[in-house]
């Protein structure tokens, strides 16, 4: 599965620790994220993350372009409801284009947590045939 992390500034710790919680988990698959959320990560846990731009920089729009052809699984994208971000339309595009293509992305470590619970189930697998039978 292709897997992104996305954290504003005031969500990485709880970024760290949810993803650090979940290592497990996340190892055997590709993930993704913004810049510093990669970095922060990368820090703490021994995963390898492929970092794109940093979000207010154009890293969600790097994400957002990968779910414009379907090939994102999931994304957990821990958004800071309380601080304005100087990036809000990309935000705004990236979760239009998750609805748009119906890919699970979790918005706050509490939906997050049952995305993880449902990877480690396999209840993504029906991505596979996402994958599996999307159009040259
Ligand atoms: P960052 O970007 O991981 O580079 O901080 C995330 C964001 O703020 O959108």
């Amino acid at each position: 599965m292709n897997i992104a992390f996305i954290a504003h500034d005031r969500k990485k710790d709880e970024m760290v620790n949810f993803v650090t919680a979940y290592e497990p988990v996340f190892e055997g698959h590709t993930l993704y994220s913004t810049g510093t959320t990669g970095t922060r990560i990368m820090e703490q846990t021994s995963l390898s993350i492929n970092r794109f731009m940093s979000g207010p920089l154009g890293g969600d729009q790097q994400i957002g372009a990968l779910v414009a052809t379907n090939e994102m699984d999931l994304i957990i994208f821990l958004r800071d409801p309380l601080m304005a971000q100087p990036h809000e339309p990309d935000i705004i595009a990236l979760l239009r284009l998750c609805d748009v293509q119906g890919i699970p992305v979790a918005t706050n470590v509490a939906t997050a947590e049952l995305l993880v619970k449902a990877l480690q189930r396999g209840d993504f697998a029906w991505r596979e045939l996402v994958h599996k039978y999307k159009p040259e």
